[in-house]
């Protein structure tokens, strides 16, 4: 803008290596009167024509016009509407009967009325098809956001997190309960929490469901809220999902989201001070600061968002909402972006989130493994929830794992340091307060400093603490709050904007307490109920598998979830690993972030040692790339890519090679392989590579002999 400004440029060309970058052309934007002066050689009325009066003229010519379209495009789908209630129908008589319960019947017809009158119809249509279609080809799908408090959404299988109020269910004589007196005890809480009972009309065992979440927290109170469905494929998955949303909206019409990349604190920093360095200067601290904060936030690529996809309805054309490009300059790639931020475009066309994500291949892996299905795993399981409390169902003790008294390790979500040491401060003894732990540990300012005083000071409980954005307007309506206000105020908390002083009045006034109001002024970020309902029934089904299907569980969590895995560390034995561990613990401050990722699996591998089962050593013919394998009651045989060095892509080739026949030699094997020869030796150190001499020639010699 002004002449002075002029060192940001300079500071970031310099930083993005322009030797040319102290030579800045004089370009800021000048005043009328510095204009003037600069076409002063024009003569003054000359001047005063090319500076005033020509560039109003243009000005005049050109109408207002907006970079981005105003209106608001989303794809058609014919029949949305009937498709999605039909479809919702269907799913509600085959689980509650020909005859609804009215609290099914209700709920369905409040949402499909909201869902349809406001046009998002078509959004539900576009996530069933794509959940079907990934449940057609044998990966569930984890539903992320609110979404999961739509029933409409559990009917239409796109979450399967009901939010209905806990409840039971026959499926064989569709026999009912929503409301006795026993079930109403469990409001707030899910309903596979609730003890086991038989139909009292037919004798069978009921099936129990609900999650107890509002509506409201997805749509708003009018319906008006704009929804966003954002779904977790498997990351093996995710591929496949984005190439099918070309199946429904045809070829051309679906874009990657474009993000922009722009430059962070730490880099404009950085640049500064590198520039400074290379020309011998000194500058106090506070000019540096000056300087970078004036870079921060410059546009320095383009990337594309992990899983959005950007739909065009038929008959638009994309260049009328945005440019379109390859991201970051990268002419080889096949992926198309828009030009534009998504967050640009997204009041106009329709983003669909289409994250991969690890728990839905966890799952997949442990069915093939086990030949178990997920779904059919009861979540009140009580040996799976004593991992969240003690040992015992891994039958080791702490001392057998560095003396870690709990047994989620490695359960997604549960298994870090922080969440379990949340766990022994709140004792967690049912699936709903999972839900409640997870909620606590997503947000930000939830738990430290806000509900673990609360709960540690006896102010509140687990089951009493503001724990989810839900819990706030639940809480809110049942104290008489207003329903909007209500809601209002959950979305002012969970945005971290605090309560206005009105908020606050109108709390006191309806008794609510003033811990409860000390507690949403803290709070800067808010989970979803529904959201942490679908993580823990993941996790849960983990740790089921975790109890009951050890070797399998540890097989896909190697395979799968751990980064760091290494083979040479971890798999010649527990007294080896142990001794390694023990070096690492010692050097705990000064861990990089690659080692502190092995430790982490180290840890899990320790807990697998001692609960009876090891490792066989790698056999190069029989050992999959990627993926560890089940050997017999008590061992794994680890991957391929576990051997240090030994990339994925290695790893792939040497199973490759194999097909072609048993390798002659080392020197065979790297040629054939095309592993370095590092990778080699180390092979062969570990005994990985038999009696394979080192090179054909000395198997020739040894033949002749
Ligand atoms: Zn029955």
């Amino acid at each position: 803008m002004d002449p002075e400004d002029e060192i940001y440029r300079r500071i970031i060309m310099a930083g993005k290596g322009f030797k040319d970058a102290d030579n800045q052309a004089p370009l800021y934007y000048r005043t009328t009167e510095e204009m003037l002066e600069e076409f002063t050689y024009l003569g003054k009325e000359k001047a005063i024509e090319v500076v005033i009066t020509n560039t109003n003229k243009i000005a005049d010519m050109i109408e207002k016009i907006s970079p981005v379209r105003p209106d608001k495009c989303p794809p058609v789908i014919e029949d949305s509407d009937k498709t999605l209630r039909e479809i919702c129908y269907n799913k509600a008589h085959s689980m509650y009967g020909p005859n609804l319960p009215k609290q099914v019947e209700e709920r369905l017809e409040h949402e499909l009325h909201s869902i349809i009158t406001n046009g998002f119809a078509v959004m539900y249509i576009i996530a069933q098809k794509l959940v079907w279609k990934s449940n057609e080809d044998g990966y569930l799908v984890g539903s992320r956001g609110s979404v999961g408090s739509s029933f409409v959404a559990t009917m239409a299988g796109i979450t399967e997190v009901n939010p209905l109020s806990a409840h039971y269910y026959c499926t064989n004589c569709f026999y009912s309960d929503f409301e006795s007196e026993e079930v109403r005890k469990y409001a707030g809480s899910s309903g596979c929490d609730m003890p086991d009972k038989n139909c009292p009309v037919c004798g069978q065992p009921l099936s129990k469901d609900g999650h107890d979440i509002p509506f409201e927290t997805f749509l708003g109170f009018n319906g008006d809220k704009e929804p966003d469905i954002d779904l977790n494929f498997s990351g093996e998955y995710q591929s496949k999902a984005h190439d099918y949303t070309e199946v429904i909206f045809g070829e051309g019409h679906t874009f990657r989201a474009g993000t922009i990349g722009t430059l962070a604190d730490k880099t404009a920093y950085g640049y500064v001070l590198k520039y400074n360095e290379e020309r011998g200067k000194h500058k106090r601290r506070a000019e540096i600061d000056r300087i970078a904060s004036g870079c921060v936030g410059v546009r320095r690529t383009t990337g594309q968002h992990p899983g959005g996809i950007i739909v065009l309805p038929h008959g638009e054309k994309i260049y009328s909402f945005t440019p379109v490009q390859r991201p970051a300059n990268d002419m080889t790639t096949k992926t198309i972006t828009t030009h534009f931020d998504y967050h640009s475009i997204d009041h106009n066309l329709l983003k669909l989130d289409i994250l991969g994500h690890d728990d839905p291949t966890m799952i997949r892996m442990l069915e093939d493994l086990t030949g178990l299905d997920a779904q059919t795993i009861r979540l009140d399981d009580q040996k799976v929830l004593s991992l969240f409390d003690n040992l015992s169902a891994l039958r080791i003790k702490p001392e057998d794992i560095s003396g870690c008294d709990l047994g989620c390790l490695g359960i997604p979500e549960f298994g870090t340091d922080f969440v379990m040491q949340m766990l022994r401060d709140t004792k967690p003894k049912s699936f709903s307060d999972l839900v409640r732990i997870s909620g606590l540990s997503h947000g930000t300012d939830v738990w430290l400093n806000n509900a673990q005083t609360l709960i540690a000071e006896g102010k509140c409980t687990l089951s009493t603490a503001i724990c989810t954005r839900d819990d706030i307007m639940t809480y809110l309506i049942n104290k008489g709050v207003d329903s909007g206000h209500s809601f209002k105020i959950m979305e002012s908390v969970r945005k971290g904007k605090g309560l206005t002083p009105e908020m606050e009045e109108e709390m006191l006034a309806s008794d609510v307490p003033e811990w409860y109001i000390w507690s949403c002024k803290r709070i800067k970020y808010m989970f979803p109920k529904a959201h942490a309902a679908a993580y823990v029934m993941m996790a849960f089904r983990i740790a089921y598998f975790k109890v009951y299907y050890p070797l399998a569980y540890y097989a896909a969590y190697f395979s799968i979830r751990a980064s760091a895995f290494n083979y040479e560390l971890m798999c010649l034995g527990r007294e080896r690993l142990e001794r390694y561990m023990a070096d690492y613990k010692r050097r705990s401050n000064e861990l990089t972030k690659k080692e502190q990722d092995v430790l982490k699996d180290m840890r899990i591998v320790q807990e697998m040692y001692a609960r009876g089962f090891d490792f066989m050593p790698i056999d190069i013919y029989k050992a999959k790339a990627h993926h560890f394998q089940i050997v017999d009651e008590k061992r794994l045989m680890p991957s391929l890519s576990t051997i240090d060095g030994l990339g994925d892509k290695a790893a792939d080739a040497v199973v490759e090679a194999i097909a072609d026949g048993p390798f002659l030699s080392r020197d065979d094997f790297r040629s054939r392989t095309k592993v370095s020869s590092t990778v080699v030796d180390l092979m062969a150190d570990l005994g990985l590579l038999g009696d394979l001499p080192i090179s054909n020639q000395i198997s020739l010699m040894d033949f002749l002999k």
